[in-house]
């Protein structure tokens, strides 16, 4: 294959340039990391999982008018995306308290909230991606007032379908982030989301037994990840019905 430029390479994908200008090849790598890096491993499929499911819930979303950069799968670790400005935001919305939320306020984990939250935190590995309030957001001109208002709607109606799609096969959708880019038309901005929508970024628990089936199974040690992603693969129809994993992914294309 031709030799191609790498635009970015993150802890979990790597961004090339695409085939036509405005796009990008977006790569899933294997390797999990947590805790900012501090704890990394390379687990065989993820890349290949995320791919797929990454592809079905960014397809989902073009298709209920929820603008995202998914273009197309290419292949299984490959998927043509638009390219974007990102914003240097993590957006996260909660429906249950878990991971820092249950730790900063005490809650225990599972506690159903009120009503959706969504929180930001700025972007940036060398103070560990921390908390912001809107204030900072707008203050520092990361996003406007405007641009805070779209991604929260944008926030929820993400997560209106992912907690549907995921309560029909059974899964709770306890939490989850996104990363929002820019595109422009002509002078005309539009923001879209970005990155990825995986299980490295939602927390999943099976409704009846609680079973952790996202990035916490690495994060805290609770089992095969790769059987975790394939499970939710699985009852999604994503993954071919009668694949057993076997430690490499049977997926073709
Ligand atoms: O750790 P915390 O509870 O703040 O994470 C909230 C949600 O955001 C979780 O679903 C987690 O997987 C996701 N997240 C992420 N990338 C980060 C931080 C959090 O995908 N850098």
């Amino acid at each position: 294959m031709a030799r191609r430029k790498k635009v970015y390479e993150g802890k979990a994908k790597i961004l090339y340039e695409g085939p036509e200008p405005g796009t990008l090849v977006q790569y899933f790598k294997d390797d999990a990391t947590a805790f900012n890096a501090e704890k990394k491993a390379t687990i065989e499929g993820k890349g290949v999982l995320n791919n797929r499911l990454s592809e079905f819930f960014m397809t989902g979303l073009n298709n209920i008018g929820v603008p995202t950069h998914f273009i197309r799968r290419i292949n299984m670790r490959e998927q043509l995306i638009r390219a974007v400005e990102i914003i240097p935001l993590e957006v996260i919305v909660r429906n249950f308290a878990a991971g820092s939320m249950a730790k900063r306020l005490g809650l225990e984990e599972g506690t159903q909230l009120p009503r959706p939250i969504i929180e930001f935190s700025y972007k940036n590995d060398d103070l560990g991606d921390p908390l912001v309030p809107e204030e900072y957001i707008i203050a520092f001109g990361w996003a406007s007032q405007q641009d805070l208002d779209d991604i929260v709607a944008l926030a929820l109606r993400v997560n209106d379908f992912m907690s549907g799609m995921m309560m029909g096969v059974g899964i709770r959708l306890v939490d989850f982030k996104i990363e929002i880019g820019r595109v422009w038309d002509g002078d005309f901005m539009r923001l879209i989301v970005a990155d990825e929508i995986s299980p490295d970024s939602c927390r999943l628990w099976d409704i009846e037994t609680g079973q952790k089936l996202d990035k916490d199974v690495f994060r805290r040690d609770l089992g095969n990840l790769t059987d975790a992603y394939t499970e939710v693969a699985r009852r999604l129809g994503v993954m071919p019905t009668n694949s057993g994993f076997g430690g490499k992914p049977t997926l073709v294309n």
